[in-house]
């Protein structure tokens, strides 16, 4: 079905609630963040979509989280992801209420969740987007993303159709905060979902070996670059991340060395994450790695370089040799 109606009667903005096993994820916390501003601006109504088997209860906190309503699916067909089951619920949701905006959190999930709907309602979607605004005399979304290779910034507006769709990657957005008793209104639907709607069945989910480390979640992270000059620089590096309490991080270049794991890497083709402090020792400050570290709460560089573009984005700078300044700041925390 084409939504090319009229453009007015899409209102609210929605967020795809995805929840693994029950677990809400992270990202849909950060999306309800991101949303309540969009829906704020636009003066409208922030709306989870949750759909599962038993997942009514996850309402409340998502009430307590932002949203002033959760339209909630439940069937047996949805407890396990499937891209068919969850892509025609949605698709069919999307064409009863008509919201104005559908964010999706870009995880395996969302990734493969999101295009399907948005070619079964026939509209724009903007993939990893890192940030959004909105034009209110429009009531435009403003999407904007990395293009060519992280050269340069891309804002992309769906102009002609609606809901206008985003996916935006984990960690990319702040968490909503939580707001104890936030009252909002439930609205089950009934899916009307059929097991031949489902052509896939998933028997089994066995959850992968974790590997590597999860340096999203990290409060510290003391990062590497090229300036450590071999893998063994990470060993300097991790004592300081361990005497801090925090994780290591990597840029892109020590990675394709071979120098640590890519589960370390930060920035655009890596992890973006936002710590409470990120301490990047002999790291340049490439726009690439910027955009994974950006938004740390503190930043504090070490550089022998003067410089370095990374003293621009950092709050603290340190001039010199890190095999110098990282044992004396070693020191210190011990004395
Ligand atoms: P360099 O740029 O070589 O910088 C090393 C720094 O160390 C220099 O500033 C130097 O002054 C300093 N230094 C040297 N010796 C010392 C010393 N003894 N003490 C103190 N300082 C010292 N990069 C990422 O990090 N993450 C990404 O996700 C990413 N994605 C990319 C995606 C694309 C499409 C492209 C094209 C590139 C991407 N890059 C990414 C690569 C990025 O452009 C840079 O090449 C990379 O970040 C550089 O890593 P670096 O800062 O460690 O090394």
């Amino acid at each position: 079905m084409r939504l090319t109606g009229n453009k007015d009667e899409f209102k609210n903005v929605w967020v795809f609630i995805e929840q693994r096993q029950g677990v809400l994820q992270n990202v849909s916390i950060e999306l309800l963040g991101e949303g309540r501003k969009i829906a704020d601006t636009l003066g409208v109504e922030l709306c989870g979509v949750l759909l599962g088997n038993n997942v009514l209860k996850l309402s409340k906190e998502l009430i307590e989280y932002g949203a002033d309503k959760v339209y909630v699916a439940e069937d047996i067909l949805l407890e396990k992801y499937t891209t068919d089951g969850y892509a025609t619920v949605i698709s069919n949701m999307i064409n009863e209420f008509k919201p104005e905006i559908v964010l999706v959190g870009a995880t395996n999930i969302g990734r493969d969740l999101a295009p399907r709907i948005s070619a079964r309602v026939d509209t724009g979607l903007t993939a990893d987007c890192t940030q959004l605004e909105v034009d209110i005399e429009t009531r435009t979304l403003l999407q904007t993303r990395p293009a060519f290779g992280g050269n340069l910034m891309a804002t992309i507006v769906t102009t002609e159709f609606r809901p206008q769709m985003s996916t935006v990657r984990p960690g990319v957005m702040k968490k909503a905060d939580r707001q104890a008793g936030r009252t909002g209104e439930v609205i089950v639907v009934e899916p009307k979902l059929m097991k031949e709607h489902v052509r896939t069945e998933v028997i089994e989910v066995i959850k992968a070996a974790k590997k590597g480390v999860a340096i999203e979640e990290a409060d510290i992270i003391v990062a590497g670059g090229r300036g450590l000059g071999k893998a063994e620089g990470f060993e300097l590096i991790k004592k300081l991340a361990d005497k801090l309490g925090g994780e290591v991080g990597a840029s892109r270049a020590c990675v394709d060395n071979g120098w640590i794991d890519q589960s370390h890497q930060v920035g655009q083709t890596g992890k973006t994450v936002r710590p409470r402090i990120y301490i990047a020792c002999g790291i340049s400050g490439a726009i690439q790695h910027v955009a994974g570290m950006h938004d740390s709460d503190v930043i504090i560089a070490i550089n022998k370089n003067p410089e370095a573009l990374i003293f621009k984005t950092a709050h603290y700078g340190i001039v010199g040799d890190l095999y110098k300044v990282i044992p004396a700041i070693i020191d210190e925390i011990d004395s």
